[in-house]
């Protein structure tokens, strides 16, 4: 018969179908002889032992390997050993090629897809990407980032820390807990801490203690989109106040037609919007008064230097009425307390912004999907070394961090898993699901 197995040292000599599976048969060429490795003196033939391996799947069938494997005997001193077969994993009873395969999708496809497809046990699956994990954590590095962004994104049930690379939009390092104790960690020991320039994140205040004594280069800004959410969030509140005071079929139609106010652009509203709009208008000028306030606020950004949005900035809370607008005072307040890292927006290279927003929507969905039943390390991994993601993640550098290129070497680096191409992955694995 052909050899349809292709692997050294073995002929296939009968198949058959049995349970589901594809059983090949297959003799040994014996041609390994030698010596003792205990003493050295010359080994004779010992019987033979039947063994099943599991191999790579054949015609989307999961294929056993049925081998007599051959036994070998020490007559000086005694001792029997197995006639060696390379292409085999004793461990794992599977080919060594099975496991290739499996490690180049187990980040990809779900452990019971890959069971279903190999026949082999989901924990042995697991077994095989804890070990590609282990591996790629301790050989797979980053470049860290010049200009880094921090924030939360719930995972496994926990909010956890993600760091990304803002100037190649892609994900830098995913940590357990965004706690001062796990970022210090973390930044004491990662490399090149001087070629951090920019450090973007929300207002939460510690992070800067936690950064500030390991980071020798870097400033703090505050990210754009945590800012303005403030405002969406103060209009919010306002309508919420006026709801108690609206009739049923009033609250009924506010709470539909501002729901798209307090997310949406003037530019980006439809017409039935902008009528809505003109009702609340006519109806509740405060709120509508409201509205405006928050629209001001986001036209901050819009301004292109700082002495100009600082200026934008007094003359905002300047309008606002003595009584009325509260939430929109406490906002000022707010501003006022990060005043420094909220204005030095405009000192930034190319106006940092986290459009990686995106990028927690993505990880979202793989953390829904894969929920139940993978764990914060699976998700994370699947997340930090998603194959095709890395790809787009590449680049070259000339010489050291900022130095002057010696000897002409190029370095290739990595800067992580590229943030739209994981979400284009995980909404590819959504709808297949
Ligand atoms: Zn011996």
């Amino acid at each position: 018969m052909i050899d349809l197995l292709n692997l050294p040292g073995v002929t296939p000599v009968d198949i058959r179908t049995e349970g589901g599976y594809i059983v090949i048969v297959a003799d040994v060429q014996e041609s390994q002889s030698g010596l003792c490795p205990h003493c050295t003196k010359p080994l004779y033939k010992h019987g033979k032992r039947r063994i099943t391996f599991a191999d790579t799947p054949i015609q989307m069938q999961p294929v056993r390997l049925e081998i007599d494997r051959p036994r070998l005997r020490c007559d000086s001193c005694g001792k029997t050993i197995t006639f060696e077969l390379p292409f085999l994993d004793e461990n794992r009873r599977c080919t060594r090629r099975l496991i290739d395969a499996i490690r180049k999708r187990c980040l990809s496809v779900t452990f019971h897809a890959l069971a279903k497809e190999t026949g082999l046990a989901v924990n042995t699956v697991k077994n095989i990407a804890s070990d590609l994990i282990a591996e790629l954590e301790a050989t797979v590095k980053y470049e860290t980032p010049t200009i880094l962004g921090i924030d939360e994104v719930h995972l496994a049930g926990e909010y956890r820390c993600v760091l990304t690379n803002l100037s190649t939009n892609s994900v830098f390092q995913i940590l357990e807990f965004r706690t001062q104790p796990v970022l210090k960690d973390f930044f004491k020991s990662m490399p090149d801490k001087e070629s951090v320039e920019w450090v973007c994140t929300d207002m939460w205040r510690p992070f800067k203690a936690s950064f500030g004594q390991y980071l020798p280069n870097a400033r703090l800004v505050i990210d754009k989109f945590h800012v303005v959410k403030m405002a969406s969030e103060a209009l919010e509140t306002m309508r919420k106040q006026y709801q108690g005071e609206l009739t049923k079929r009033e609250r009924l139609f506010i709470k539909k037609s501002i729901r798209w106010i307090t997310l949406k652009r003037p530019s980006s509203l439809s017409k039935d919007e902008i009528e809505d709009l003109d009702v609340i208008r006519q109806q509740i000028p405060h709120l509508a008064e409201a509205y405006d306030f928050k629209e001001a606020f986001y036209r901050i950004y819009d301004v292109p230097t700082k002495e100009l949005a600082m200026g934008f900035f007094e003359a905002w809370d300047n309008s606002l009425p003595p009584k009325g607008m509260e939430p929109f005072e406490a906002l000022a307040k707010t501003v006022r307390r990060h005043y420094e890292d909220i204005f030095s927006y405009w000192d930034t290279p190319h106006r940092i912004t986290n459009a990686y927003t995106e990028a927690l929507n993505g990880l979202m969905k793989i953390s829904n999907r894969l929920g139940r039943g993978y764990s914060y390390e699976m998700i994370r991994a699947k997340t930090l070394y998603a194959a095709e993601a890395r790809k787009v993640g590449m680049g070259v550098k000339i010489g050291g961090n900022n130095q002057i290129p010696t000897n002409h070497v190029l370095n290739s680096v990595e800067y992580g898993p590229h943030i739209p191409t994981l979400n284009t992955l995980s909404e590819d694995d959504n709808s297949s699901m």
